[in-house]
């Protein structure tokens, strides 16, 4: 089969691929989509036509935009002179990497390489679990998780899942994970002046129901991202920090999704002054160039695992096979000095205000939005049926959003599928290489698709 013989593809396609997070009856009428070409800001669809990828790859991913020769070139060069051992050898890239990402992440002196978010995830978990073991006689082993964020899609990750709906059917799950509230103010729970503060506290509530001595870690989003794009409100994180010291637990912030520049720093922490035991990041890492996540951490973590050499299973007893694979740090690699010659942490903080202010614009004339959102270039505007009820606004007509967006060519995207009061917010996380004209694209998109949807009502 040639390249250019689509519909061969698209046959091939149908006939043999399973898509993530699809309904494949959905193909029954009509064809899978598939994305041919990108450059920039653009991908092309088989069909040639162009749109504006306002979602980084669909899923925040592709920070630097689309056919980067310079990372290609990198990682071909790599891969002839050194593809890939594993085990317990390193790699040039991955030292090289290693002491480029720490030098952005003061504290987090030590990085672990694996392939995913989930994986990444999953070593914090298993590291808790097992300093909970050495340290603590296994009683430190609960792992608290917010309302409303994500982890993962392994079965431990999905114990850890804040979105219901996504673990449904999952079950039976990890023991020894349990939940705190979410902290959206535009959905409080709490009516108080200090909405931050109070978030935070009903973390500590949670602490003391569940005995502070038997909590090892809180697993958090910096900015909650499928969740519905949730910026944690003032005085949340100063208030999770002082809970994290007073209870002896490990602060784990999941930058999968904020990591990476998305949100105007390298890390969506740093907007807060925290600082974490662990920071676990994967999809800008190599902006979608190859596969690679990591788990940073802190001297002092890293510490407990190396003292007490006597003992057979005092050391990580975790491998992961294509953690060895010479690409990912090679990408990552040139990512970074992308990210960092062409002053994209400043553009992102430009460009991402005026897709803020643009989307707050949009209030002014769309009573479908309740909300917006947004650190950076990660932006949200939830959908409402009734801004004074703030009923969500059905799945449905989310849906034709998306579609009509998605017919003037710019592809925006929306919290879960099938998750009732959650998704019907709009996602916007287009590359942090984004000008005016872009921002401005997607808002006009935004603004004619839901011009026509308020119209069909
Ligand atoms: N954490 C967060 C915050 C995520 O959004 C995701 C993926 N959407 C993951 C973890 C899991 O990453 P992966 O799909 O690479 O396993």
């Amino acid at each position: 089969m040639h390249d250019n013989d689509l519909s061969a593809i698209i046959e091939a396609d149908r006939a043999h691929v399973w898509h993530h997070m699809f309904q494949h009856q959905l193909l029954e009428s009509r064809d899978p989509r598939i994305i041919v070409e990108g450059k920039g800001m653009s991908v092309w669809d088989q069909n040639g036509k162009e749109f504006l990828d306002a979602v980084s790859g669909g899923v925040w991913t592709v920070n630097v935009g689309y056919g980067r020769e310079r990372i290609a070139n990198a990682v071909r060069d790599q891969l002839i002179k050194m593809n890939y051992f594993a085990g317990s050898a390193g790699s040039i890239p991955a030292a090289q990497f290693s002491e480029i990402l720490t030098s952005k992440t003061p504290g987090l002196s030590r990085m672990y390489y694996c392939n995913s978010g989930s994986e990444a995830n999953e070593k914090v978990f298993k590291m808790v679990r097992q300093i909970s073991a050495q340290r603590y006689g296994g009683k430190k082993s609960k792992i608290l998780y917010r309302e409303r964020d994500y982890h993962g899609t392994t079965i431990a990750t999905l114990s850890a899942c804040g979105q219901k709906q996504r673990a449904q059917h999952y079950g039976p799950f990890v023991p020894d994970f349990v939940e705190v509230p979410h902290c959206l103010e535009y959905r409080k729970q709490w009516d108080v002046e200090n909405y931050g503060e109070r978030a935070a506290e009903s973390i500590e509530e949670v602490i003391l129901r569940e005995g502070p001595d038997t909590v090892g870690a809180l697993c958090l989003e910096p900015v909650t991202a499928g969740g519905g794009v949730i910026v944690p409100p003032k005085g949340y994180w100063e208030k999770v920090q002082e809970i994290c010291t007073k209870y002896d637990i490990l602060l784990h912030i999941d930058e999968v999704v904020c990591g990476m520049g998305r949100t105007g720093e390298w890390f969506g922490y740093q907007n807060y002054g925290i600082k974490p035991d662990f920071v676990t990041t994967a999809k800008g890492v190599a902006s979608g160039y190859a596969a690679i996540a990591v788990m940073l951490t802190t001297d002092e973590v890293f510490g407990m695992f190396k003292d007490n050499a006597d003992d057979p299973l005092n050391y990580f007893r975790d491998i992961s096979t294509f953690g060895g694979c010479t690409a990912g740090p090679a990408a990552a690699i040139e990512n970074v000095a992308i990210i960092e010659e062409e002053g994209l942490l400043d553009n992102t903080k430009a460009m991402g205000k005026r897709l803020q202010d643009g989307l707050a614009a949009l209030m002014d004339k769309h009573p479908l939005i309740g909300d917006t959102r947004g650190v950076g270039l990660f932006c949200g505007a939830e959908l409402v049926a009734d801004r004074e009820t703030k009923e969500p606004l059905s799945e449905k007509l989310v849906q034709a959003v998306l579609g009509e967006c998605d017919k003037q060519g710019v592809i925006i995207g929306a919290t879960m599928r099938s998750l009732p009061g959650f998704n019907n917010t709009l996602c916007f996380s287009p590359a942090l290489i984004s000008k005016e004209d872009d921002i401005d694209r997607i808002l006009d998109a935004v603004d004619n698709s839901l011009t026509t949807v308020e119209k069909s009502l």
